[in-house]
């Protein structure tokens, strides 16, 4: 645990001011079996705050990284529409930078190997840096080289060392997490070639406030990014952006194509500038426009409430789809329990026949799901809710609802729900 008064994680500044407190709650990813119900869980407060100076959104540490990490249980080729994406990117990629059996690509959290399959497939070397040591071995013995390594300047002297310093470092959906940026993009910059390209995805925080998209918040995702706070990030290690595009991922994320500063375009990039005057707009590039988040949030987590009671009220059965860290986030957030929603169903088999964290609700198999037949499923991945509709098609033929809860709860199509409704 860190100290009572919380200092900036990049700055050290020590005004920080609140953003959204959501509570006291587990960790997302601590799923509890059945026989442990009724033992108590370690929970810690969950409160995202703002620097004043630097304007990080940020949670506090909860506890050490390897405590989260030991027996992670996300697999990234559980999503098919992950692994599809994956594939357009490795294969972009290639084609835009020329890589090939004389190129390298290290990939920072490479978990099983979803994305370097993609290259080590076009006959590219490739290098994963994944901490969680059950997830390397699936990625090992599928054939995609694996380093079991929390990943910053240590890490990347003895990859450098090794010969791995390479023409593409891929940290996609991981700068959340990590503890101390600094010495993580400053062993990014270590290992990088001169001339190189580095990508990194991060959901974007404009996307997190218009869309009241709180349930990504959770204490694994220890940070919240604006472009504004990468181009900082980015320059105190002397990398520049030189491109910026918008992707559809978890609500809308941006990815950042980076290189050494002496590499850069001399211009700002029309990407980013645009990027920047939309957080400008939305007051991102001031402490004042962080105010009224959490009203907001608020007034979601009364209209889901109000919601679920009337559904109850009308006697009918509520489940939900998505075992996933959002999704515990929302429910602890909320209060809701297993009386509210019977069960939630998950593809991945790591999960089925534990219960989630906090809410208790039993995570069961999509087919089971499908048999329960429930008047309404609360869609949690939201950002997978296209798949997720695909799979759970059989039950909205027989005319199931599926309630997305964000920004405000609404149903999928042409059907409505109460008086928060679409
Ligand atoms: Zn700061």
């Amino acid at each position: 645990m860190k100290s009572d008064f919380p200092t900036c994680r990049f700055c050290g500044g020590v005004h920080l001011r609140s953003f959204v407190d959501l509570g006291i709650m587990p960790l997302a990813n601590s799923y509890v079996r059945p026989e442990a119900r009724d033992q108590p869980e370690a929970r810690y407060p969950l409160h995202a705050r703002v620097c004043e100076a630097c304007l990080l959104v940020q949670v506090e540490e909860a506890v050490l990284p390897e405590a989260i990490f030991s027996d992670y249980a996300y697999f990234s080729s559980i999503s098919a529409g992950w692994v599809a994406q994956a594939k357009r990117f490795a294969e972009a990629q290639i084609r835009t930078l020329g890589l090939g059996p004389a190129s390298r690509v290290v990939e920072i959290a490479s978990n099983d190997g979803y994305l370097l399959q993609h290259f080590v497939a076009q006959g590219v070397p490739v290098l994963g840096v994944e901490p969680a040591a059950n997830i390397a071995k699936v990625a090992n013995e599928k054939g995609i080289a694996t380093d079991v390594s929390f990943f910053g300047r240590d890490t990347a002297r003895r990859l450098v060392a090794a010969g791995h310093q390479a023409d593409l470092v891929v940290a996609n959906n991981v700068l959340a997490h990590v503890p101390d940026l600094d010495d993580f993009v400053g062993g990014l910059a270590l290992v990088l070639k001169p001339g190189g390209r580095l990508s990194l995805e991060f959901p974007h925080l404009l996307n997190l406030m218009a869309g009241r998209q709180f349930d990504t918040i959770y204490h694994e995702h220890l940070c919240y990014f604006s472009a504004g706070f990468i181009v900082r990030l980015l320059a105190a290690h002397d990398l520049s952006i030189a491109e910026v595009e918008c992707l559809a991922t978890h609500g809308g994320s941006l990815r950042i194509t980076a290189c050494h500063k002496g590499w850069a375009p001399a211009q700002t990039p029309a990407s980013l500038a645009d990027i920047l005057a939309g957080e400008h707009a939305a007051g991102l590039d001031r402490i004042e426009g962080y105010g009224g988040f959490a009203a907001r949030v608020a007034e979601t987590c009364t209209a889901l409430r109000q919601w679920l009671a009337e559904a109850r009220a009308m006697g009918r059965t509520v489940a939900a789809y998505g075992a996933a860290a959002k999704g515990n986030t929302l429910l602890n957030a909320c209060g809701m329990t297993s009386t509210d929603i019977i069960c939630v169903a998950d593809m991945s088999p790591h999960k089925q026949g534990l219960l989630l964290p906090g809410s208790h609700i039993p995570i069961v198999s999509p087919e089971a799901l499908i048999a329960s037949a429930p008047d309404d499923v609360l869609i949690l991945p939201w950002n997978l809710s296209a798949e997720i509709a695909g799979i759970l098609a059989p039950l909205r033929k027989a005319g199931t609802r599926l309630v997305i809860p964000v920004p405000m709860p609404h149903a999928l199509g042409p059907q409505r729900i109460g008086e928060g409704g679409a």
